[in-house]
Formats: structure tokens, C-alpha cells, sequence
């Protein structure tokens, strides 16, 4: 069997067609959406995450900001010069400032934050109604209520992958492997829960799951997201399942110019012959991911009108 490469580019397209139309709306009412990001330190994949939103913000006409804490000078506190905390507090007093700025409806940390760093304290001090990541603590404890206000970006997209494709995960056997705070366990939430878009039975794999192989392959779907290349292989994969890559993983490539090449957690020469529909890497839920934040930013423009 070849599996069908699920077009995450298309579902993407469509959405962000959907959210253009609504900001166009808000706009012409006079409330154009507005991100906040914040990022610091130096991490290169970051860097390019943040280029990649604010290209997908301008596609749907949501503004955005964005604030370096500048490398240099992120390292330089952290070296040990100052007092490692400094930076905590300016990103706290940013923070501060845009929680109390009206006119700005989202506000992002881009994570991982340098070490030292507290990334902790820092998302509990955005305003859980500009969280649009959904990591506040009270975003995440209302997921597992089964209230959600945001979805965390990455496990909606995997949802969105799934109702889109009619391959509702609603009485399916869902496998995840990995159980992040931003990944795994919020989708594992998402997927048990009594409402659409969930009703499936769900496992969590990790690092102590004894049997990997054993426990993937009882999957009528599985979503990786272990941050190991090649980590799922057609063996562990039953015939005809729908196999999602959430692995983003940057392997040593010398014929390519950047030195390195994006691939997922899924051996998808093999998997490919196996399932019954796969999504590519790259192009596949990193791309829906991006698509799923806006529409947390344009409901958070839509709700403020409320207050
Ligand atoms: P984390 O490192 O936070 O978590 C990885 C999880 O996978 C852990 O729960 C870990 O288990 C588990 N795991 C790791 N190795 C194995 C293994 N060999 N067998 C079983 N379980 C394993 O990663 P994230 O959740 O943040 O990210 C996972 C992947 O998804 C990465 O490649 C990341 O780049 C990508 N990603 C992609 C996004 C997108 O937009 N597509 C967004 C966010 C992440 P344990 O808890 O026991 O350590």
C-alpha cells in the first residue's frame, strides 16, 4: 500500500482564506488583531519560527510585533555579568506593559527562553486572555475541564489534520507517543474528550513505555511527537493507519547549502508502504501549527470586544 500524503498545505489555505475574512471584517470595524511576540536569546530555529508567523500574520492582515531582548546582550546578562534574573524581570516588565496595552490581543513567549530564564513564571504572568499559546496554567486547566479558551497551536492542528481528512478521531484508538506539556498531554486532552473532534480512546507512550512497537501498532492512529528522527518505522505501524508527524528534527545533510535538512519522527520511506495516510515533513503540521495560532489571535481580537 502507498499511503496518501495528507495535503496539510491545502487545510492550511483554507483556514487562513476563513481568518482573512474575518479580520477583514473586524478591520472594517475598526479592531485589526494584534500579536505580540516576544523573543529572546539567540536560538537560530526560533529566529526562524518567528519569521514564519509574522509572514502567516501579514497573509490574513493580523498585525504583529516583535520584541528581541537582543542576543548579544541576552548572553552577555547570562554569562554571569549581571544578575541572571535581570532578564527575567525586563521580559516580565514587557510583559506587564502589553497585558495592560488594549490595543494588542495576543502575547507570545517563544520558547525555549535561555537557560536561567524563568520560563515558568513568565507565561503565568501573561493575562490567560491574551495567552494565546494556551500555556498559561489556567488555559492548560481548562483544557482538561473540557472549557477550553485557546487551544495550544500544535495539538489543534493535529485535531483540525484529523476532522479535516475525515479521519475523525471519534471511537479510533489513538497512540501519541510523547507526553510534553506543549504537545502530547494537552492532545492527548483534546482527543478523550466527550465533544467533537474527540470521543477517541486514547495512549500515551514515553521513555519508559516497555513495549513501543507493541503499543504503536494497536494504533488505528498515531502521533508522534518524540523528537526522534526516524523513531517510527513501518513495522510498528498497522496496515492502513493514519500516521500524523509532529517531529520537526534537523539532521546533518552536506548536500544541502544550510548543512541540514528537516525530517520528523517518522521513517516515512517505510511508514509510506505501510499506512493508510501520513502527513509530510516538512509542510505538514508545522505548517497547520502556524495557521492554528492566528485563529487564536483573531479570537482574542474577537473576545476583547466583550470587556
Ligand atoms: P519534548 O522533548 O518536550 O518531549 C518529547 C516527548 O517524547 C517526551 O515525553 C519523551 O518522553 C518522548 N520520547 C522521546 N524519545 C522517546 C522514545 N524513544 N520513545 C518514546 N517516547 C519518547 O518534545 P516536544 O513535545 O516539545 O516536541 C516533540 C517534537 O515535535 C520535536 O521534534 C519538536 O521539534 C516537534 N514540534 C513540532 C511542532 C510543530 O509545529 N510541528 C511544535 C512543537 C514541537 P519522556 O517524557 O519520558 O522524556
Amino acid at each position: 500500500m502507498t499511503a496518501e500524503i495528507i495535503d496539510c498545505k491545502q487545510i492550511a489555505n483554507a483556514i487562513k482564506a476563513e481568518l482573512a475574512k474575518e479580520v477583514a471584517k473586524l478591520s472594517g470595524d475598526g479592531l485589526v488583531p494584534r500579536l505580540a511576540i516576544i523573543l529572546v536569546g539567540d536560538d537560530a530555529p526560533s529566529a526562524t519560527y518567528v519569521r514564519g508567523k509574522e509572514r502567516d500574520g501579514a497573509e490574513v492582515g493580523i498585525l504583529m510585533d516583535v520584541y528581541r531582548l537582543g542576543d548579544s546582550e541576552a548572553s552577555h546578562r547570562l554569562a554571569g555579568e549581571g544578575d541572571p534574573n535581570q532578564l527575567t524581570l525586563e521580559i516580565r516588565d514587557l510583559i506587564d506593559r502589553l497585558n495592560g496595552d488594549y490595543l494588542v490581543h495576543g502575547i507570545i513567549l517563544q520558547l525555549p527562553v535561555p537557560d536561567g530564564v524563568d520560563e515558568g513564571m513568565l507565561l503565568a504572568s501573561i493575562d490567560p486572555r491574551k495567552d494565546v499559546d494556551g500555556l498559561h496554567p489556567e488555559n492548560q486547566g481548562r483544557i482538561l475541564q473540557g472549557d477550553p479558551r485557546y487551544l495550544p497551536a500544535t495539538p489543534h492542528a493535529v485535531q483540525q489534520i484529523l476532522v479535516r481528512t475525515k479521519n475523525d478521531p471519534g471511537g479510533k484508538h489513538v497512540v501519541i507517543v510523547g507526553r510534553s506539556r506543549l504537545v502530547g498531554l494537552p492532545l492527548a486532552n483534546m482527543l478523550v474528550q466527550k465533544r467533537a473532534g474527540g470521543n477517541a480512546t486514547v495512549t500515551i507512550c514515553h521513555t519508559s513505555t516497555p513495549d513501543l512497537p507493541g503499543y504503536v501498532r494497536a494504533g488505528d492512529i498515531v502521533i508522534a511527537a518524540a523528537g526522534q528522527p526516524g523513531l517510527i518505522t513501518a513495522d510498528m505501524v498497522r496496515p492502513g493507519a493514519v500516521v500524523i508527524d509532529v517531529g520537526i528534527n534537523r539532521v546533518d545533510d552536506a548536500t544541502r547549502e544550510r548543512g541540514y535538512r528537516l525530517v520528523g519522527d517518522v521513517d516515512h520511506a517505510g511508514v509510506g508502504e505501510v499506512a493508510g495516510a501520513m502527513t509530510p515533513v516538512p509542510g505538514g503540521v508545522g505548517l497547520m501549527t502556524r495557521v492554528m495560532l492566528l485563529t487564536n489571535v483573531v479570537r482574542a481580537a474577537r473576545e476583547s470586544q466583550r470587556r
